[in-house]
């Protein structure tokens, strides 16, 4: 592991950066990853942001995101940059797997690897590491990790606070969920001050939806929703089929467990859509319920206790069997 001045002493001249962040990237996601690329270059770093997979429309307003090469699409110049990078940020999360095929070549790439993160476990792969699992949202990280790691306030400068600024407002649900501690309503305030208009990215991220998006939100609720009452838990499951027929894009999904888990008797809901390679689940849950433990142990995912997902190759309808015959395994935790 390298400590704090070696890291610091690397990043004293100018080098070949790569930023990276999760598949299917989120508001935290983009939002971390674009704001540690514009304070990169600033300081005449050659600095890059791979997403490995496309991201939500909602997002590609942030400063940067003309510059961001999509792995999937631009692959092989994405090879290239990794194996070329002196030093690769993996931000948002802690398992390569996260980056699907972009992780092997990762773990090969000579760079130094700096992990700034807030899920539960990580990997060994990392040279680096600010992480923090009392963290509401990586881009705070990245926050503390400019300011106070490298004392470089006088930099976040309005592109570096509007995306950083995305990320805390999206991976707190708008200041809502229970990391929003004193702490991070400061450096909110600190980012609106260096630049970020607040209420102008609230319109941005949450008034942006197609009217397709909104249609199809209405089929799930009014279609799709399972309350099972004995176990405080609702489901919304759909079909490849049914996002086709509302032309379904990426980030329309985003979001819509939230109203199931709105129900004032729900502590676990779940989202569970059957992909083109896999169903994929998104588990939110209230209080204590551990919805990461769900994902790790029976989906081959993760998450934070709150808010997690996972995938499976069974197919949809037995997936939302199998997770049905889990419930009675969290009674106790579910009836509280
Ligand atoms: P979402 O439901 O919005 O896709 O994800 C919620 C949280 O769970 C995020 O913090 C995300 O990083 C995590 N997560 C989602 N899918 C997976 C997965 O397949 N594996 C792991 N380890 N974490 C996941």
């Amino acid at each position: 592991m390298l400590d704090l001045s070696a890291l610091t002493e690397l990043l004293a001249q100018p080098r070949r950066i790569v930023i990276t962040t999760h598949h299917k990237p989120d508001g935290d996601a983009m939002g971390s990853s674009l704001g540690l690329y514009n304070y990169l270059i600033q300081l005449g770093h050659h600095a890059k942001v791979i997403a490995p997979s496309d991201y939500p429309d909602f997002l590609s307003w942030m400063p940067g995101n003309e510059e961001v090469i999509i792995y999937t699409e631009n692959t092989q110049q994405s090879e290239i940059l990794i194996a070329e990078a002196e030093l690769i940020f993996c931000l948002d999360f802690n398992a390569l797997n996260r980056i699907n095929e972009m992780g092997e070549l990762v773990r090969q790439s000579p760079a130094v690897k700096v992990m700034i993160d807030h899920h539960l476990d990580p990997e060994d792969f990392d040279d680096f590491r600010y992480w923090d699992i009392n963290a509401c949202a990586t881009a705070q990280l990245v926050y503390t990790f400019i300011v106070d790691a490298l004392n470089s306030k006088h930099l976040i400068n309005k592109d570096v606070a509007s995306c950083l600024y995305t990320g805390i407002l999206t991976d707190s649900a708008s200041f809502r969920l229970p990391k929003t501690t004193a702490e991070v309503h400061r450096i909110a305030a600190d980012l609106i001050e260096a630049g970020a208009v607040n209420w102008r990215i609230q319109e941005l991220v949450y008034n942006s939806s197609s009217e397709n998006r909104l249609r199809f939100l209405g089929h799930c609720l009014a279609n799709k929703l399972e309350v099972i009452d004995e176990y405080n838990t609702a489901i919304i499951s759909v079909t490849k089929q049914e996002m086709d027929q509302y032309h379904s894009v990426t980030g329309d999904t985003e979001g819509i467990v939230n109203y199931a888990l709105s129900i004032s008797n729900v502590r676990l809901a779940a989202f569970i859509v059957e992909r083109s390679d896999a169903v994929k689940l998104s588990l939110r849950s209230k209080g204590e319920f551990p919805a990461n433990e769900i994902c790790k142990k029976y989906f081959s995912g993760g998450g934070h206790r709150n808010a997690a997902g996972g995938r499976s190759e069974l197919p949809l309808n037995e997936v939302v069997e199998l997770f049905k015959s889990i419930l009675p395994n969290y009674k106790k935790l579910l009836i509280q």
